[in-house]
């Protein structure tokens, strides 16, 4: 899955070109820099690559989902409406807007159910969240519909789904805005960053400003910059931008390994008696860093799960269900609104009430779902070899 799998020469020379210059920030400096300028580099390849009109790095993806909010105006009393299957990250963006995360619960794609996005629609709904999450895609023709019919901002996390399309477009590219992560285990690396990716200029403008303490960027001299408007320090540097070059090249090769690998594995395991697999809106778009598969019932999936760690054979598997990072389950600090500092009153009701809701549907796909990592290094021969006793040991545990 991760790109730093595939570390080597090419970003070490993207960095030295950085380091050679010393000018390791993004803005300014244009004498000394020689006419290295790797975030900008970095844009113009990710629009490129993806497919989108504009692009603004991030220090992180949780700077890039917080950027995209604040560009279109999302704050304090409107409401967020997110899986309760997502990283973290999803819901703290929203709750540093002083926004109100809604979470609903997700079907077997994994991600946002659109009947449960339906119901939980109020007058103050302003934006719908999808997490592409795992490499693959939410049904975003549904999600979309509803966005249309309630004139609300479509918003997708993809910080997970790096490479994955839904009909032809790149996840990311499809919303009124998306966000990819390029932290250390995405599928494209930066060491920390992220973007947003939007097809309205104006939403551009807002997040090219809001990134860097709200400079307009319309001067020479940085110092003489306006500021419309409030900012933050969202920045990346140079420095990580450079890895991310090196990395964006090789994003075919990693598609390509990693799908190859998906399929081999997913061969073996499709023989193992009463297994599903996630459902995939757009199977040719999945980016294949996961391979998503259930069994019939909890208890089953727990006996898999001890016979494949007895087997020595676990690692780089996960099961959801009992993660402390991405199910709401293990969610309490959120729950019991442990906040450093004071949230709003819509934000404290809201999460009053999350603390006393059900996720009975969700809770019956993810107690009998593991996600299986895929890793870039694994050559065909080992594929092969895993897949083989991931079924044998399956077969056994669950005969
Ligand atoms: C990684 C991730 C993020 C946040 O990215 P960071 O760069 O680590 O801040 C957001 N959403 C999802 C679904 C992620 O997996």
């Amino acid at each position: 899955m991760p790109g730093f799998e595939f570390f080597g020469d090419e970003e070490r020379k993207e960095v030295n070109d950085v380091l050679e210059t010393g000018i390791l920030m993004r803005y300014g400096f244009d004498g000394p820099r020689k006419g290295i300028w790797k975030s900008k580099e970095l844009e113009a390849a990710i629009c490129k690559t993806f497919g989108t009109g504009y692009a603004q790095l991030t220090s992180s993806g949780t700077a890039a989902l917080t950027t995209a909010m604040a560009s279109f105006g999302i704050g304090a009393g409107d409401e967020v409406i997110m899986p309760a299957f997502t990283f973290v990250a999803s819901f703290e963006a929203v709750l540093s807007m002083g926004a109100v995360p809604v979470l609903v619960d997700i079907d077997e794609t994994l991600t946002l159910n659109p009947a449960a996005v339906r119901a939980a629609v109020t007058s103050k709904t302003k934006c719908i969240m999808p997490v592409h999450m795992c490499g693959s895609m939410a049904d975003l023709d549904a999600l979309k519909a509803i966005c249309d019919e309630h004139q609300l901002i479509l918003l997708e996390d993809a910080c997970q789904s790096i490479g994955g399309t839904y009909k032809g477009k790149h996840l990311g590219t499809i919303g009124h805005a998306g966000t990819f992560s390029f932290d250390f285990v995405k599928m494209i690396t930066c060491g920390e960053g992220g973007v947003v990716m939007t097809n309205d200029q104006n939403i551009y403008t807002k997040c090219d400003a809001f990134t860097d303490h709200g400079h307009d960027h319309l001067g020479v001299d940085r110092g003489a910059d306006l500021h419309p408007f409030l900012g933050y320090n969202f920045r990346i540097s140079e420095l990580h931008a450079a890895v991310g070059l090196a990395q964006i090249r090789k994003l075919d090769t990693f598609l390509t390994i990693q799908r190859r690998n998906n399929h081999i594995l997913r061969s073996y395991l499709e023989q193992v008696p009463g297994i599903s697999f996630r459902v995939v809106p757009d199977p040719s778009g999945d980016s294949a860093s996961f391979l998503s598969w259930f069994l019939p019932s909890q208890e089953k999936m727990e006996k898999a799960i001890e016979a494949l760690k007895t087997a020595g054979i676990f690692a780089g598997n996960f099961y959801w269900y009992a993660n402390n990072w991405h199910y709401i389950k293990k969610w309490d600090h959120l729950k019991n609104v442990q906040s450093l500092y004071a949230l709003n009153e819509a934000q404290q009701n809201a999460l009053k009430k999350l603390s006393n809701t059900k996720f009975e549907v969700s809770d019956a796909i993810m107690s009998r779902c593991v996600s299986t990592a895929i890793s870039l290094t694994w050559t065909e021969e080992q594929v092969h070899a895993k897949g083989a006793q991931f079924l044998q040991v399956l077969k056994e545990a669950l005969s």
